[in-house]
């Protein structure tokens, strides 16, 4: 009998996802139906995303797994009618290469002070060379799939990188901490921070007033994690006061930023739209292919959420 695979997501995804999942699964040789409409009693897997219409799993009952595709899942994992195993996409051909790519895309744009010469409206010659990476210490919040691999990125390129997780990392290379004595190590060597922790109720204003403060002056903040990690105004005002010099922010706590925010505006935030990375249709169909492939063949998923951290 086959197992019928749902695809519950934002419907504009389904004319992306529909031939690379049919690749995928059709590689791991099961017998199986995949669509967007189904009886619920009779869905084995849904491929997830949670803005899908679907929100009440109730009626799934013979549902084996929730396999989403996005690494954020704040929006589902409090969810109590979720109660099969629930997977997050780790991607790391699209979705980690693409942060990797923009993380250290913007990093270099702090660190070599690329704004001064891109645009120089007066011509200015100022002959400051930056330093080199090795002088510039970086600290990352988050050290899991995304965090780990831009940490080793930017190692490789001479920056030294002291990494914040919630359990001790042992990364070639990159010195972790833990806790909140770690948390305030990190920050005040960080000349530049990037966050890139899952929005968690731990985790809300992770960068406050008071940890924005521990920086060194004039340290730059870059933020494709979630908009909860920051206390907006305290970040503002920080940013008013020359604290932090600049803050490259891809996440917001609403999106579309609206209009009239205050970082729209301000000379010393960029502001990019959610874009720092992506999951990516052909390897992110593989990775779910692999996870229904381990749940028909008795073998642990991959990458199961953690529902009491929240991630
Ligand atoms: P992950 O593998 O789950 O890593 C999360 C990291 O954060 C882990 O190192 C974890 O510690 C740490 N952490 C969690 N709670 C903590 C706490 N209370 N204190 C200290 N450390 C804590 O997640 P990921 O795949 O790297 O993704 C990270 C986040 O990136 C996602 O949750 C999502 O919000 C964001 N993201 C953004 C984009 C974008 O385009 N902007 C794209 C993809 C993902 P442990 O290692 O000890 O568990």
């Amino acid at each position: 009998m086959p197992i019928n695979v749902l695809f519950a997501a934002h419907p504009k995804s389904w004319a992306l996802y529909e031939g690379p999942l049919h690749t995928a699964l059709d590689a791991i040789g099961i017998d199986y139906r995949l669509g967007t409409d189904m009886a619920p009693d009779t869905v084995d897997y849904i491929v997830y995303a949670p803005n899908s219409p679907v929100q009440d799993f109730t009626p799934h009952t013979r549902l084996k797994a929730v396999l989403n595709l996005w690494a954020g899942v704040e929006d589902a994992v409090g969810n109590p009618t979720l109660k099969v195993p629930y997977a997050r996409m780790v991607d790391d051909e699209g979705l980690t290469q693409g942060m990797v790519e923009w993380v250290t895309g913007h990093t270099l744009r702090h660190h070599l002070g690329m704004d001064a010469h891109i645009v120089n409206p007066t011509h200015a010659w100022i002959a400051d060379a930056p330093p080199v990476a090795a002088d510039r210490p970086v600290g990352i919040l988050g050290l899991g799939e995304l965090g780990s691999a831009c940490g080793q990125a930017l190692r490789a390129l001479g920056f030294p990188v002291t990494g914040w997780a919630r359990s001790l990392k042992s990364i070639e290379g990159i010195a972790c901490e833990t806790g909140e004595d770690g948390l305030r190590a990190v920050l005040k060597q960080s000349q530049i921070l990037i966050l890139l922790l899952p929005s968690t109720p731990a985790t809300e204003n992770t960068l406050n007033s008071e940890t924005l403060a521990l920086m060194p002056r004039g340290a730059f903040v870059i933020n494709p994690g979630r908009g909860a990690l920051i206390d907006d105004d305290a970040l503002i005002a920080a940013l008013d006061a020359g604290q932090i010099a600049h803050a490259t922010l891809d996440v917001f706590r609403t999106e579309p930023l609206p209009q009239d925010h205050p970082y729209w505006a301000h000379p010393n935030v960029t502001v990019t739209p959610h874009i720092a990375s992506e999951t990516r249709v052909p390897s992110a169909s593989r990775v779910i292919a692999e996870n229904i492939r381990r749940g028909e063949t008795g073998a642990p998923f991959l990458y199961l959420v953690d529902r009491d951290a929240g991630y």
